[in-house]
């Protein structure tokens, strides 16, 4: 489906998000043909540039990151469209002039007074930016049939007290409805896929219960360390910025009951619905873990420790974090979901495992059944999108030997068509007002309420001199990590 006319307004528009990911998958979307040649964009940021200076440094970070490939006659289609505004947000007389150059789009370029706000910058700006557009009136929807939204990305608040301060506030300048914030996972084909494989095939949905499932655990490892993000670290973590928001969306989708229809509404249903019945597994001192990487070796490299890469030594903010919940349904019932996430872990790679419980009965000898694992399902997010499952086969020969074997679904493989990059699929759903893929502030703020008590509990820990434990960068976390486990006769995956 082709956007409508509409202006999309980034702020930020000099920052690491814009040149990576937002710039490119507007282009992207363009090449595709699913924009409208009245497509415009505005840039607001504190440069004295002037339109062309601005579309020149969109068109070189077009270049360096475009998925689809760079075409002259498309991007000077698009380049039509493009203006910038220069301003700071405290800047009244800069929201004046950018609310003078989206009428004039409007009218000039077609339009339509649809217009998208996306606030690619830090948190803290966002309360000066909504004044500014409550004051100018560009946040108001409705007149003529017009559309304003706004996107906001993570993190949505620092814990549930501040989740729901944000949330007030964006609700106080534009409805929920016309709020569309980004959890970029869920514009992955991989994750919508968790749905097509669950709810269109007979195959799995009769085994996705305590009854057959021992445990889940769902990992997002990334090999690369902090690097030039520190500043934006310290403070904020593993588990706020990755658990809270990728991973519990995860779980969601894993755990949630089959949904009456795709409709965004009750989509929401049922993911709030699982949201709402996680519950931490106690006590905390054991069911959770987090930790700090210090050098190590990633493959044949020697790469630095979390200090030397100029982190704060005093810091406790974690680059490892675990925890444990279950979700208190039938369905789930006694089944433990562990969510793990981490920095300068074994590999990069994003998975969701369900676990299978062991067969009630094994009719072999013992010793052929050494090597047999339990079966499990494993969905890759990233990169190598696909899913794998492991069962037990006969070793050829004489004997009777079982071993585990994999059965790999490999989305490269398996089609030929490439998917969008997951910011071209939010993007257009934005300006679709498609709102599925976007989490609602209930779900944001269900998500804070699983994760403050262990936050509050690692604030106590520190307090009492037990800070993150150290674990070596190339590994895959602190021991405590797999103690966690152990109390169960578990272990993780090494994927
Ligand atoms: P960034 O590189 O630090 O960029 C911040 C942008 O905000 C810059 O364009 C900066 O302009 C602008 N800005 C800050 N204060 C301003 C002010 N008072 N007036 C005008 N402009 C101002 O940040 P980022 O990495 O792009 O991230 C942006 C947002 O996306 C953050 O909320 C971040 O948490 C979130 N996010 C980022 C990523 C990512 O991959 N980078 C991923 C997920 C979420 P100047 O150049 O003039 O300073």
């Amino acid at each position: 489906q082709i956007a409508g006319p509409c202006a999309l307004v980034v702020f930020g528009v000099t920052g690491d998000l814009s040149r990576k990911k937002l710039m490119p998958a507007v282009y992207d979307l363009a090449n595709r043909g699913l924009l409208p040649p009245s497509f415009a964009l505005v840039g607001f940021a504190r440069r004295e540039w002037s339109d062309a200076e601005f579309a020149d440094t969109v068109k070189d970070a077009v270049r360096e990151h475009t998925r689809t490939g760079f075409d002259e006659a498309q991007w000077e289609r698009l380049a039509q469209g493009i203006r910038f505004v220069e301003g700071s947000f405290d800047d009244d007389e800069a929201f004046d002039r950018l609310k003078k150059t989206l009428t004039e789009l409007d009218i000039e370029h077609g339009t339509d007074g649809n217009h998208a706000f996306y606030l690619a910058i830090p948190p803290n700006a966002f309360p000066t930016v909504l004044a500014q557009l409550k004051r100018t009136g560009m946040a108001v929807s409705g007149r003529n049939q017009t559309w304003q939204r706004v996107v906001i990305e993570k993190p949505f608040g620092h814990d549930l007290h501040s989740a729901r301060e944000l949330n007030a506030l964006v609700n106080s300048v534009f409805p929920e409805e016309s709020v569309f914030r980004i959890d970029h996972y869920l514009g992955k084909e991989t994750v919508q896929n968790i749905l097509a494989l669950r709810f269109a095939n007979q195959i799995f949905e009769p085994l996705w219960n305590s009854h057959y499932i021992d445990h889940v655990q769902i990992t997002m490892a990334e090999d690369i360390g902090l690097g030039g993000r520190a500043g934006y670290y310290d403070g904020i973590g593993a588990a706020r910025d990755v658990i809270q928001n990728h991973l519990m969306q995860l779980l969601a989708l894993v755990a949630m009951e089959e949904p009456i229809s795709f409709s965004p509404r009750e989509l929401q249903v049922e993911k709030i619905k699982v949201l709402s019945s996680i519950r931490n597994i106690e006590p905390l001192a054991q069911h959770s873990a987090r930790g700090q990487y210090g050098a190590g070796w990633q493959g044949s490299e020697h790469v630095d420790g979390l200090v030397d890469e100029g982190f704060p030594a005093d810091s406790t903010t974690e680059t490892f974090a675990a925890i444990a919940v279950e979700v208190d349904t039938r369905r789930w019932a006694g089944v433990p979901f562990y969510l793990r996430t981490g920095k300068r872990l074994g590999r990069r790679v994003t998975e969701i495992a369900l676990v299978f419980k062991r067969a009630p009965h094994l009719p072999f000898d013992e010793s052929m059944t050494a090597e047999l694992g339990q079966n499990a399902m494993v969905i890759r997010i990233q990169p190598d999108e696909g899913v794998n499952l492991r069962f037990g086969s006969k070793v050829p020969g004489t004997s009777m030997e079982v071993r585990d074997v994999n059965m790999d679904f490999s989305y490269g493989e398996a089609f030929t068509v490439s998917s969008p990059e997951a910011y071209e699929r939010l993007l257009l759903d934005v300006m679709l007002g498609e709102p599925s893929l976007f989490p609602v502030n209930e779900e944001v703020e269900l998500s804070w309420s699983v994760l403050d008590p262990v936050l509050a509990h690692w604030a106590g820990a520190d307090e009492a001199g037990d800070t993150p434990e150290h674990y070596a960068a190339g590994t895959w976390g602190p021991e405590c990590a797999d103690e966690m486990l152990a109390l169960t006769g578990r272990v993780w995956r090494r994927p």
